[in-house]
C-alpha cells in the first residue's frame, strides 16, 4: 500500500480495535511495526512529526559494528552489530555501501593497537566478514590524501564498514511494513493514554495536520519515542524516573573536495577520547560527531558553538585539513537515547536495547543504534509474545527483502524540470507534508547545502499547496517557518 496519509489516517481511525500500536516512526518504531506486520498481527504505528524525523535522519550515516566498543570490551554488541550489518547489506540491496575506512596511524606502538583491534573486528564478523583490514603504506595515504603528511602519518589501517542514507532506509521500512499490512501515519501526536482498570488499552491522538483529537483501542502499546520515551512513558505514570541519559552529536558537512580519494577517515581517539570521522556522502563530506550530554529534548535540536568549533578544531590538527567556517554548507545535530549508566562520560554509555513492560502493560524500547534497530525489534516482538496477551509466532525477518525502488536520493532536490513531479510522488506516495519533509528526509538538501535548500523552498511549498489543496497562507507559513528551520543548519553569520 503507498504512503497516502489520508488512506492510511481512515484506516487509523476506522480499522481498529489494533493488536499493536507504535509510538514513534524512527528506526526502532519503523523496524518493529515491520516485524509485528510480517508477524500477522494487525498494527498501527503514530508519529508525531515525520518518520525518521528525529534522531534517526541524524546519525553518521555507518552500517557498523562499532570499532570503538571494543576498546570498550563490547565484544557482544559488536559482534551482534556486525551479524546485522551483513543482513541489511542484503536486504536493503544497493542502499548500503561496503566502504573502506582509513585510520591513520602515527606511531608503532598505535599500528600495533590498531592492527589487533580491527583483526579481532574482522574476526568477530566471521562469516558475515567483508574483506580483510589491511596496511597501507605511508607513500601510498600521502599519495592519495596529502594532507596527512603534515601530521607525520607511518601508514594506515583500513577497515571495511557500511554507508547508508537513514533518513531513506526508514522510508524503505516504512514501505515494506505497509507491504506487509501496517497502517502508519505521520504528523499525528499520542497525547494521553487510555486505562480499564490499570491497564493500557488505547491511545488518544491529536492529527497535526487538521487539529483533531481522537482515540484508537489496542491490545499492545509500544513507546519507541527514542529521546523523547521518558516523557511518553510519563503520560503513562507521572512518577516515572527518566531511564535515559541522552547525548547530542553534531556533524558539519562540508564539499567533497576536502576529502581526496575513495576512503572515509576516522580519527579514533581526539583529545577527551571521542572518535571523529570524515566520511564522503551523496556528494559532500560529513565530519563528526561531538558526545555532549543534554538536559532538554527538543525535536529539532541545535548545534552548540563549542561543537562547531571542537569538529573543526579536532579535523584540522588530526588529519592536516584546513576547513573554515565558510566552508560549512550545513550543521546538524541528533540526540542518542543511551540507557543511563553510571559513567559521567555519555561516550562511554551502551549502545546496547532493553525491552521491558510498565505497571500498565506499556512496553519500553529503548536504546540501540540504526544498525540494530531490526534485533530490536525481534526482540521487542518476542518479549510481546512471551508477555501476552496477544498469542502468536514472530515472524523471522533476517532476510526480509526491504521495498527500496525509489531510485538515488541524493544530495540535489531533482532539478527545476523534475523537481514539481518529485515532490507530487512524494505527496502522494511518500506521505510528505511539508517542505521539511520533502528538503530534509525525502531528499538531503537541507542536511547538505542548507543554502541550496532554501533556494527552492518557495517552489516546494507551491507544489504542496496544490497536491494537499492547502491555500497561499499555508504556503506563506511553510516558507517561513522552513526559513526559520534551514538557519539552525547554518552556522552563525553564514547566511
Ligand atoms: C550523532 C549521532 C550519530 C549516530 N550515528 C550512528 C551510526 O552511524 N550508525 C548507527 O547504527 N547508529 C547511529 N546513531 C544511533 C541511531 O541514530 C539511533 O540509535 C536511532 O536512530 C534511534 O532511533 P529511534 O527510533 O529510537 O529514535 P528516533 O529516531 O528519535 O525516533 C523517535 C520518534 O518518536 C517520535 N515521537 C516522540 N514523541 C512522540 C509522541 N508523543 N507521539 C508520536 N511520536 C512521538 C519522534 O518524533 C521521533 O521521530 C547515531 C546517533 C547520533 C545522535
Amino acid at each position: 500500500m503507498a504512503l497516502h496519509r489520508p488512506t492510511m489516517m481512515q484506516h487509523l481511525r476506522e480499522g481498529g480495535p489494533w493488536d499493536v500500536c507504535i509510538i514513534g516512526g524512527g528506526a526502532t518504531g519503523l523496524g518493529i511495526a515491520l516485524e509485528a506486520a510480517a508477524a500477522g498481527l494487525k498494527t498501527a504505528l503514530i508519529e508525531s512529526i515525520d518518520f525518521a524525523q528525529g534522531t534517526s535522519s541524524r546519525s553518521t550515516k555507518l552500517v557498523h559494528g562499532g570499532v570503538r566498543y571494543l576498546e570498550q570490551g563490547k565484544v557482544a554488541l559488536v559482534a551482534e552489530a556486525l551479524r546485522e550489518r551483513d543482513r541489511l547489506m542484503h536486504n536493503a540491496r544497493g542502499h548500503v555501501d561496503d566502504y573502506g575506512f582509513l585510520i591513520p596511524v602515527k606511531r608503532r606502538w598505535a599500528q600495533f593497537y590498531y592492527g589487533v583491534g580491527l583483526r579481532l573486528y574482522d574476526l568477530l564478523a566471521g562469516s558475515h566478514r567483508w574483506g580483510r583490514t589491511e596496511w597501507v603504506s605511508r607513500k601510498e595515504v600521502i599519495g592519495r590524501l596529502p594532507h596527512l603528511e603534515q601530521i607525520g602519518v607511518i601508514g594506515a589501517w583500513r577497515y571495511r564498514d557500511g554507508r547508508f542514507n537513514d533518513a531513506d532506509l526508514a522510508l524503505g521500512l516504512a514501505c515494506t511494513a505497509a507491504r506487509l499490512g501496517a497502517v502508519l501515519v505521520n504528523h499525528c501526536r499520542a497525547e494521553r493514554f487510555i486505562k480499564e482498570g490499570g491497564t493500557i488499552t488505547g491511545v488518544e491522538l491529536r492529527d497535526a495536520w487538521t487539529g483533531d483529537t481522537f482515540s484508537i483501542q489496542s491490545k499492545v502499546v509500544v513507546n519507541a519515542c527514542g529521546p523523547a520515551s521518558d516523557a511518553l512513558c510519563r503520560l503513562d505514570d507521572p512518577t516515572h524516573e527518566d531511564r535515559l541519559r541522552p547525548s547530542q552529536g553534531i556533524h558539519l558537512v562540508f564539499d567533497a573536495d576536502i576529502l581526496k580519494g575513495d576512503d572515509a577517515l576516522l580519527i579514533p581517539k581526539t583529545d577527551d577520547g571521542r572518535v571523529l570521522f570524515a566520511v564522503p556522502w551523496l556528494g559532500k563530506v560529513l565530519v563528526g560527531t561531538t558526545d555532549t550530554a543534554v538536559e532538554t529534548i527538543q525535536a529539532e535540536p541545535r548545534a552548540l558553538e563549542e561543537e562547531i568549533t571542537f569538529v573543526l578544531d579536532h579535523a584540522n590538527r588530526f588529519l592536516g585539513m584546513q576547513l573554515r567556517r565558510e566552508d560549512i554548507r550545513s550543521v546538524f545535530a541528533g540526540l542518542r537515547p543511551l540507557i543511563q549508566g553510571r559513567r559521567d562520560n555519555t561516550a562511554k554509555l551502551s549502545r546496547s536495547h532493553e525491552v521491558e513492560s510498565s505497571a500498565s502493560g506499556l512496553i519500553q524500547v529503548r536504546g540501540g543504534k540504526w544498525t540494530t534497530y531490526r534485533k530490536m525489534a525481534e526482540d521487542t516482538l518476542q518479549f510481546i509474545a512471551k508477555r501476552g496477551p496477544l498469542t502468536f509466532k514472530p515472524a523471522d525477518t533476517s532476510a526480509e527483502l526491504l521495498d527500496m525502488d525509489r531510485g538515488e536520493r541524493g544530495m540535489h532536490p531533482p532539478d527545476p524540470e523534475s523537481l514539481e513531479s518529485a515532490v507530487r510522488l512524494a505527496a502522494q506516495e511518500e506521505m510528505c507534508m511539508t517542505v521539511d519533509d520533502f528538503l530534509a528526509r525525502r531528499y538531503r538538501t537541507l542536511f547538505l547545502d542548507a543554502l541550496a535548500a532554501l533556494a527552492v523552498a518557495p517552489e516546494v511549498a507551491r507544489c504542496l499547496a496544490e497536491e494537499h489543496g492547502m491555500d497561499d497562507a499555508w504556503t506563506q507559513g511553510q516558507v517561513q517557518s522552513f526559513t526559520q528551520l534551514a538557519a539552525h543548519y547554518l552556522p552563525a553569520n553564514t547566511l
